[in-house]
Formats: structure tokens, C-alpha cells, sequence
């Protein structure tokens, strides 16, 4: 075996309906396990009672460690919190409503114990996803991988075991607006992909509203790659190379054919393209100056109302300067 220890991260918001249900799938499943293990949930700003049913939890089985978030930072500011918190010789996130089959669990250790640093699994397809998720996802995963400078694999997910060595080279990464599944593709190690259909939610709905799907999959976008800031160069060289043509065939038609040169049409048609052009390459410096302005600010990532109770080792630990 790699290690005896294994830390479990799982990202709460509003699951209620699920947190009794998922904590005694993961007691059922590391029972048949020889490990040593802690289930760290992070309340992500719960608004129903998922707090409540986390403290209890914690009173019944000394496995719980529960970390509360000040508000709610969004799924993946909450399984940061948890990476930096685990202290297990490996580190396994899942999401809390059996959407990722603690199953599966035996199966990523296995990949683990036979040297693998990082353990990724591959979402087949979701069975109750709507047809309109599956062709966007697809859409997406598509443009992500012609623009973006490190591979991303479609229908990754953040269900994946972590070495306890890639998880610290993980907490080096501090950039706010982040796309987990994008850092992780870009920090190496020795990485395998295991494949798995997601079932239903046991319980709730999901919890991704259309504005925070929007959020991720710009933050995939602008966080992989500095494509969109070369679009208005791009733009810029094909309509200069187009208003070159269109001299040469004015000059022709002045001189040559003598015909007069027909006005406003071409030049409301020039005014408008190049506006338009300049809105869009305006647009493209502000969104890059917003984030650079966000990043610069250095707020903390997260604010933790209360920490995991049982931090008796530093392992976790990280610098105050990598944490900010
Ligand atoms: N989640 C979170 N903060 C959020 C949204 C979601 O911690 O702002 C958690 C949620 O409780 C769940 C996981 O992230 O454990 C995945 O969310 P969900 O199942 O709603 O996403 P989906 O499976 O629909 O993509
Ligand atoms: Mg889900």
C-alpha cells in the first residue's frame, strides 16, 4: 500500500436530503477498506439545514470533519478549501449527492496503490442530464480543446484521487476564478482516466444554476487560454487585408473603368465593421483588465467560520503567503 491514510472532500451546498444517505454509502464502502480515514464536507454557505446535519454527524462518527464556509464561494472555491485542509496520504473529492458512486472508491485506490498520482474519472454520460447539457457539454469540451493551451479532457469531472504530493502542488495554485479539472490537466504527474456513468441525484436538484454553468465554462475559457485576447489581432489583419482589396478595386474603378465611385453604402459599411471592431477588441482588453484587477486585489480565497475541529497535524498546513 502507498499510504494508510485517506482524506474524503465533498463540497455541500443545500444537500440535505442527501448528507445522512452519502455518509452512510462512504462508512458501508471504507468498512471493507483497511484505511485510516477522515470525510471532510465543506458547507458551502448552506442555506437549508445541511449545517445542522453536518454538526450531528460529526458528534456521531469521529470520521466527519466538517469545515463551514462564512458564504457561499461556489463549488470549486469549496473543494480548494477542502484540498487544503485534507491530510491524508491521498485525497479523493466527490460531490455529496451519489452522483459519484462511492463504489468506486476501492477502484481509484486501486489505481493509487499500483502508482498513480492522479486518479481521473470520466463521466460517460449523466443519466437524467437533458439533452440540451449533453450537446452544450460536448459543444463546449470541443472549443475549450481548440483554444486552450493544456488538453482538457470532455465530461472530466471533479470526482478524481489525489497523491497526498499532488495535492500539495496543488495549493501553489491561488488564482480566484478557477476551472479545477483545467489545473489539474496542466500539473503533470502520473495521471490515469477511469470511466463512470453518473446516476441521478439521490435526492434535491442540482445546484448549478444556469448563471454559475455560465461562470465555470467562462472561467474555462479565460483560465486556459489567452486565445479571445488574439481574436482582435486576428480581426484586425484579415479587415486589413480586406480594406486593401477594396482600395485596389476602388482605384480601378476610378482610373480605369471610370466610373464613379458609388459613396455612402461603402462608407457607412467600413464605419460600421471597424466600430464594431473596436467595441469588441475594447470589450476583450476589459474582461482580461477586470481579472487582472480581481487577482490583484488578493482576497482570500475563502473565509472559514469554523475549521476542522481534529487539525492535529500541520500536515495540511500551508504558508500564510501560498494561502493568500
Ligand atoms: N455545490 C457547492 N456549492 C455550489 C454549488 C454546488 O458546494 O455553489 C456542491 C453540491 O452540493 C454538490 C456538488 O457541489 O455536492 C455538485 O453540485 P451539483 O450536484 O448541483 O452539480 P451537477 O451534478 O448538477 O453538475
Ligand atoms: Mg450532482
Amino acid at each position: 500500500m502507498r499510504g494508510s491514510s485517506l482524506s474524503i472532500v465533498v463540497p455541500v451546498y443545500n444537500e440535505s436530503d442527501n448528507l445522512r444517505h452519502f455518509h452512510a454509502a462512504i462508512c458501508e464502502e471504507m468498512a471493507k477498506l483497511d484505511y485510516d480515514w477522515e470525510l471532510i464536507f465543506v458547507n458551502d454557505g448552506s442555506t437549508d439545514n445541511s449545517k445542522e446535519i453536518l454538526l450531528e454527524l460529526e458528534q456521531q462518527d469521529s470520521h466527519v470533519q466538517p469545515i463551514f464556509l462564512a458564504k457561499n464561494s461556489g463549488h470549486q472555491l469549496a473543494l480548494t478549501c477542502g484540498l487544503d485542509h485534507a491530510d491524508g496520504d491521498a485525497v479523493i473529492t466527490m460531490d455529496g449527492d451519489m452522483q459519484h458512486p462511492p463504489a468506486l472508491i476501492p477502484t481509484l485506490l486501486d489505481y493509487w496503490n499500483q502508482g498513480y498520482d492522479i486518479v481521473q474519472t470520466i463521466r460517460e454520460a449523466t443519466e437524467d442530464a437533458s439533452w440540451l447539457k449533453k450537446l452544450t457539454s460536448a459543444g463546449y469540451y470541443k472549443l475549450l480543446n481548440i483554444i486552450s493551451e493544456v488538453p482538457v479532457q470532455p465530461g472530466g469531472s471533479d470526482f478524481r484521487l489525489m497523491d497526498h504530493q499532488a495535492v500539495v502542488a496543488f495549493r501553489h495554485y491561488r488564482e480566484h476564478a478557477r476551472f479545477i479539472r483545467g489545473i489539474i490537466g496542466s500539473m503533470g504527474f502520473n495521471q490515469i482516466q477511469v470511466h463512470f456513468t453518473a446516476p441521478p441525484r439521490f435526492a434535491g436538484v442540482s445546484k448549478f444554476s444556469p448563471k454559475k454553468m455560465l461562470r465555470l465554462a467562462v472561467d474555462g475559457v479565460f483560465t486556459c487560454s489567452t486565445f479571445p485576447l488574439r481574436i482582435g489581432l486576428y480581426a484586425g489583419v484579415a479587415s486589413m487585408f480586406a480594406s486593401f482589396l477594396l482600395i485596389l478595386h476602388v482605384l480601378y474603378e476610378t482610373f480605369v473603368q471610370e466610373a464613379t465611385v458609388a459613396g455612402w453604402p461603402s462608407i457607412m459599411a467600413c464605419i460600421l465593421f471597424f466600430g464594431g471592431m473596436q467595441l469588441l477588441v475594447l470589450g476583450l482588453i476589459g474582461e482580461y483588465l477586470g481579472r487582472t484587477y480581481e487577482e490583484t486585489k488578493r482576497r482570500p480565497l475563502y473565509l472559514i467560520e469554523r475549521g476542522k475541529p481534529r487539525d492535529q497535524n500541520n500536515r495540511s498546513a500551508i504558508s500564510k503567503e501560498e494561502r493568500l
